[in-house]
């Protein structure tokens, strides 16, 4: 059986760009935590988080992360997911689990760079360069915890598919 792979990591650091192409190198379906949230609610995050505070997003998040899990399965997740004990644990219990590992400064700087970041709401209402910076400092551990595999985000998108097939010993399809 094609065991599930999590891709965790702050906004910013591939998951979704990585998670797609990964899929298509293992032949796997891919899905993502935030855009299966939208789908069911039909609300933005922004909407959510507006509507039902942090606390309300992050339940609707950890039903979403288990609703998607399922064989032969590149996940992405959103970048709080590490933060529930509980999702930690069911990512790590129920597939292979790989942190999308980047300095704040590359995250900032990509974040800055893509449109539709501003979808989504800043967690501090500061710089993004500075928000990112804490982020990390608040989430490394966690990401740490949760992950099998910690892998450098800052190669080309096919370096890092490259170096998660390798980790996890598989080959293309
Ligand atoms: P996430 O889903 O983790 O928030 P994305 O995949 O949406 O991250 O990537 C965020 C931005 O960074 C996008 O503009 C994407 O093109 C860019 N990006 C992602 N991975 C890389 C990479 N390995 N090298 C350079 N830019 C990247
Ligand atoms: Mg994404």
């Amino acid at each position: 059986m094609s065991l599930p792979i999590f891709l965790i990591g702050a906004r910013g650091c591939g998951k979704t760009t990585v998670g797609e192409a990964l899929s298509q190198a293992l032949g796997y379906a891919f899905c993502d935590t935030d855009h299966h949230l939208q789908l069911v609610t039909q609300r933005s995050v922004t909407e959510m988080v507006a509507e039902e505070g942090w606390e309300g997003f992050r339940a609707r998040e950890s039903e979403s992360l288990k609703a998607v899990t399922a064989p032969g399965t590149i996940i992405a997740t959103g970048g709080g997911m590490v933060l529930a004990e509980a999702n930690r644990r069911f990512m790590r219990e129920n597939g292979r689990v790989i942190w999308l590992s980047a300095p704040p400064e590359v995250l900032a700087e990509r974040l800055e760079n893509q449109p539709e970041a501003g979808q989504r709401p800043t967690l501090t209402g500061r710089p993004i360069a500075e928000e990112m910076s804490d982020v990390l400092r608040e989430r490394a551990h966690l990401y740490r915890a949760a992950a099998h595999h910690e892998v450098n985000a800052m190669q080309l998108p096919e370096s890092v598919v490259e170096e998660i097939l390798q980790s996890l010993s598989l080959a293309r399809a």
